[in-house]
This record gives structure tokens, sequence and C-alpha cells, in this order.
């Protein structure tokens, strides 16, 4: 970067929040995909009249700029793919308030989210979407992301939590979209636009939350099946009779195998699948729930189920939950999560598919997820070096989607498009649809430096 800009940088936020050096720029060079793009300068503002300044100056100059939180995003987004400026939002750190009586939280975006939801129960409210990744990602990359976790199945996704946003536009001029009381703004409601929109339309400075009631009670169960089809069935039986546990997560074998090495925690390393579900609300409705999902799973060939029957059990067994991905990635060194949903009675024949497409590409993959979602991660643990290997996963992961958009589901239920998906998305939205999100983002960002190269703004694949 020229030194003019970085002199400019440095009389915004601060020579200290101004990073130029190569081993500096390397560290915000990546997330938790597997590519990287250095950028040639970090910038770590402190206000939103920085981030005002350094958008303003980035459009002037014809700098692109990339926001990133926590870097835990798993399509890219938050990887510098064109240099230009990376701005580390993760300075702007407050819970601006909770307000108990309105249940409404304000809070800046580089807030981490299990700091919020430990907040938000102190105070006797309750805080609910919980990505695996909350005790390091942030709430605005939870926002730019759209981001679920194992509760989205009765609680939503972190949508269906935002009332309203403060947002620094490309031009660097600053909006509130939405509104703190019920989220409402008379026309198009601009808030939905933006949550989801990856940092490509907006960088988002401060946001108001839905708070809702804490559960009264909850209980943990673990089914244990002997196909991975029984399990998925289980799932979509379940939800389609009327029964929506908080949670219902699937883990296949090769995913147990991995965390039970990893944590020692006496997960059934026979099984081909298991569920770990929570069900919570009043005790005599997590009761009834809890006899339901019972019956179900064993009606479904479940050959165990467990019942958490302490605080401390039900813990070991989210903590198995959690710890996946590390576990997995000491398989092997590149591990690429991919994100397909369908809808829920699509489930036994999404698993189905993925094992053949495994099997096809002789390839290591693991199937675990957001199950009552139809949120699948099948991960490819592979080696970004082995080149012939890569060749079979590309064609491995480009089967996968067309095979998710025909069982009627999206590329991304939780993960965004990122780079990593940019060049398929067209195959979900269609050539209008495609066009349509071009010309908003083109309208908002004529300059095209939010963001560049991610999601609408990459070249699409040729759909064959
Ligand atoms: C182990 C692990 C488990 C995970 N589990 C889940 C899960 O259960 N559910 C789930 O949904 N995701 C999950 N993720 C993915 C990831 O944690 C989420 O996408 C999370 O929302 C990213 O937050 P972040 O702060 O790390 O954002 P980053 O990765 O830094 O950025 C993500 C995107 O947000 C943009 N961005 C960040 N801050 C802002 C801002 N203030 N304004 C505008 N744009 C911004 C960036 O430009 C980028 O496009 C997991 C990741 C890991 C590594």
């Amino acid at each position: 970067m020229r030194p003019p800009v970085i002199e400019e940088l440095s009389s915004l936020v601060g020579r200290e929040y101004v990073m130029d050096k190569l081993e500096d720029r390397i560290c915000y060079s990546c997330d938790a995909t597997f590519r990287s793009g250095v950028p040639e300068v970090v910038v770590r503002p402190g206000s939103v009249e920085e981030i005002m300044g350094i958008v303003r100056l980035a459009s002037r100059r014809g700098i692109p700029i990339t926001p990133r939180g926590a870097s835990t995003g798993l399509s890219g987004g938050a990887v510098p793919i064109k240099g230009g400026i990376c701005l580390d939002l993760t300075r702007l750190n407050r819970i601006l308030e909770i307000d108990v009586v309105n249940r409404v939280a304000t809070v800046e975006p580089g807030v981490i989210t299990d700091d919020l939801a430990s907040a938000v129960s102190r105070a006797g409210l309750f805080y609910p979407p919980d990505p695996s990744s909350s005790k390091v990602c942030t709430i605005g990359g939870n926002i730019a992301e759209c981001a679920g976790g194992p509760r989205g199945v009765k609680y939503g996704v972190t949508r269906d939590y935002v009332l309203g946003l403060e947002v620094v536009l490309p031009s660097g001029d600053l909006v509130q979209v939405g509104n703190p009381v019920d989220g409402e703004m008379s026309g198009p409601d601009w808030t939905m636009l933006l949550v989801g929109s990856e940092g490509t339309l907006g960088i988002v400075t401060r946001i108001f939350l839905r708070l809702v009631d804490k559960p009264a009670t909850k209980k943990t169960l673990l089914a244990v099946f002997e196909t991975l089809e029984d399990a998925a069935t289980s799932v979509s039986t379940l939800i389609a009779s009327g029964t929506i546990p908080t949670t219902l997560e699937i883990m296949d074998n090769l995913t147990i195998r991995a965390v039970e090495d990893y944590l020692k925690v006496g997960l059934p390393v026979a099984a081909e699948a298991i569920l770990l579900i929570e069900v919570d609300g009043a005790p005599s409705a997590v009761e009834k729930h809890c006899d339901h999902v019972i019956a179900v799973c064993k009606r479904c060939n479940a050959s165990d189920i467990q019942v958490a029957e302490t605080e401390d059990q039900a813990d070991k067994l989210w903590r198995a939950r959690r710890a996946i991905s590390p576990a997995c990635g000491r398989i092997n060194p590149t591990k690429i999560s991919e994100d397909a949903t369908v809808p829920r009675s699509q489930l036994p024949a999404m698993v189905r598919r993925i094992k053949e497409i495994a099997t096809k590409y002789d390839l290591k993959m693991v199937v675990f997820g957001h199950a009552g979602d139809g949120n699948l991660h099948p991960n490819i643990l592979t080696n970004k070096h082995n080149l012939e290997e890569m060749q079979r996963v590309e064609r491995a992961i480009e089967e996968l989607f067309r095979c998710t958009l025909e069982l009627g589901g999206t590329l991304s239920g939780e993960h965004g498009i990122g780079y990593m998906k940019a060049p398929f998305l067209e195959w979900e939205t269609g050539r209008d649809g495609f066009a349509l999100a071009r010309q908003v983002k083109d309208s908002v960002d004529p300059k095209g430096l939010l963001n560049p190269g991610k999601m609408f703004s990459a070249i699409s694949q040729q759909i064959t």
C-alpha cells in the first residue's frame, strides 16, 4: 500500500491500528477455508466515525475493502482475495444495552456471540442463535452470514432475531434500517436485504436484537442407529409428527470415531449414526416431548437411546458436538466443509447421495449437521497439496451441489456463499435472479469495492 494511504489511514484511526508489515498481513489472509489472499493493509477501527472515514478514503482512491469479524467463516467471506484493506471490526465489541423491559439487545458487531448470550442470560432472557463457533465468532459475522446453529430447528436462525441495523454504505454514508422497537420500517425490508449479504452491501456497525424468554427446563437425549438412513428417517418422521425438538443433530460413524478419538467421552463408536436431541420448555411439556422422541426413534430402529440424567452428562454430549471440527481436522490437513440443505423429507435421500458421491470419487467424507433443519455438513477431509485428489474433490463438490438443488435444497443453509460457492450461485438463483442480485449490488456499490469477488460479484460457473 502506498505511503500516503498508510498516512491517511493512520491519521483516521491511529498508527498502532494500521498494520502494513507482511507478517501481520499474512495473519489476516485467511479464514476457516483453505485458500488465502493477503491484504495490502489491515486497519482496526474503534468507532463508526473511523469506519466512515476509511470507507470514504477507499471509495475516493478505488481501494477494495474486506470486512472481517473473527474469521471463522466457512465460505471464505473474510478472505481479502482482491488485496486492498482488511477491515478488522473486533475492536467494536461493546454490548451497549440489554433492555429487559423491551427485550432488545443493542450491540456492536465485534461482540462475541457467547459473550452476548451469557450477558443476556444473566439478565434473565435468552438469545437463541448458537453457531457451534459461538465461543469465538462475532455477532457482525453472524449477521453477515445469517448464522444458524443446533437450536435453529426450534428457534430459527440469526435473521429471526434482527430488529434493526446501523450500516456504513460503500459511499461512507451511515444509515439505520429497521428499528429497535418492533423491527418494522415503512417500505421494503432493508434489514433482511442486509442480513446474509456477507459484507458485500455495507458494513454493519450497530445491531438491535430481539430477545426471548428463557426455557424453563431442557433435556438432552442420544439416539444410536445402525444405519445413517434410519437416523435421517427419524428426523423427518419426528418433524412430520409435529414434535419440534430444540436441536436435532446428526453424526455419522466417521464423525463419531473422530470425536471419540479426540475427546474420549464414551460415544458409541460402532454406531453408524447418532442423533443428539434436545427438548426444552415447561417441565411437563419436556417430559411429554421426550417420550414422543423416544417412541419415534425406536420406531425408526434406534438400537439404543440414552437420556442425560445430569447437566454434566448433557454437557459432555454437547462438548462432543462442538469438538467435531477440531476432531475431523486431525484426520487430514484440509477440511472442506459443505453446507447442503434440503427439505427435511429429503434427508434420507440426501445422506444416501452423499455416501454414493464419497464412494464414487474415493474421498474421505464425514457427515454431520443440523439435521432438524435439513442442514447437513458433508465435510471432505483431504490435502490441498494432493492435486490429483483435489480434482476429484472439485468434481465431488459440483455433484453435491447439483444433487442438493435436484432435491429442492439450497447451496448454503448457514455458511454463506463467499468465494467458495460464488461460481455456483447462479445454479440456484437462475439467470434472472442472479442478474437482479447483480443490479442490487451495482446500485449500492457502483465501484464494486466492498468485499469484491464474493457472492454475486464472481464469475458464474457454466451450468453443464
Ligand atoms: C468450528 C466451526 C463451527 C461453525 N459452526 C457454525 C454453525 O453451527 N452455524 C453457522 O452458521 N456457522 C458456523 N460456522 C461458520 C462461522 O463461524 C459463521 O459463519 C460466523 O457467523 C462467522 O463469524 P465471524 O465473526 O468469524 O465472521 P468472519 O468469518 O470474519 O466473516 C464472515 C463474513 O462476514 C462479513 N462481516 C464480518 N463482520 C461484518 C460486519 N460488521 N459488517 C459486514 N460484514 C461483516 C465478512 O466480510 C465475511 O463475509 C462455524 C465455523 C467453525 C470454524
